[in-house]
């Protein structure tokens, strides 16, 4: 089972790809994984991209590609992958689509769990953190035991900037225009399943795992 995960931040991708994997046991390969272990690793293209990264530059999309295609490569791929994180680009799907025709496989299906933008700015606009410990909360899902404070040491509890309504907005709307050009190459090819994540995270899931598990081998 060959899949992509697309979402915007906040939509729920990181603990659905924790079910898929689980389920369909497949390895989760998310982009910064992916980095550390070829930097880790020491590959000629690891150090090419660390090199890159390092100066603060882009990574150029042919290390990226060469360091997927090493990464796919690998026996925990045999049974397929969950890609997280790349393509980010229709260039970049382009070159996945080629990639995978040389190692003799194609894609599957491309999930796209999607989550109201007002949704998505509620759930990223209400994590606190407390200065004193680093302990995270969130208003509605993972609230402290008194409103404010920080039930380790009494510390008022931030809001990070980060987290603040109009740079959430900014960061959605970037990544809604980056994912829109990619959305619209998968649907054209076939591979877009559509998930509604504005609800339970099972039944999140239990959509997802129907609409694919015919294809499970
Ligand atoms: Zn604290």
């Amino acid at each position: 089972m060959n899949l992509i995960l697309m979402g915007l931040p906040g939509a729920g991708k990181g603990t659905q790809a924790e079910k898929i994997v689980e389920k369909y046991d497949i390895p989760h390969i998310s982009t910064g994984d992916m980095f550390r272990s070829a930097i880790k690793e020491g590959t000629q293209l690891g150090q090419e991209a660390k090199s890159y990264m390092d100066q603060g530059d882009l990574v150029p999309d042919e290390v990226t590609i060469g360091i997927v295609k090493e990464r796919l490569s690998k026996p925990d791929c045999s049974k397929g992958f969950l890609l997280d994180g790349f393509p980010r680009t229709v260039a970049q799907a382009d070159a996945l689509e080629n990639l995978l025709d040389e190692l003799n496989t194609k894609l599957d299906y491309v999930l796209h769990v999607q989550v109201p933008e007002e949704k998505l700015v509620d759930r990223l606009t209400g994590r606190r953190i407390c200065p004193e410990c680093g302990a995270t909360y969130h208003v509605e899902f993972n609230p402290p035991k008194v409103e404010g404070v920080c039930d380790h040491d009494g510390a008022t509890l931030i809001q990070r900037e980060d987290d603040q309504p109009e740079t959430v907005k900014n960061r959605l709307s970037v990544n809604m225009e980056q994912a829109k050009p990619l959305l619209d190459f998968y649907s054209q090819k076939g591979y877009l399943v559509e998930v509604n994540g504005d609800q339970d995270i099972n039944l999140v899931f239990e959509q997802i795992d129907e609409k694919i598990g015919g294809l499970a081998k």
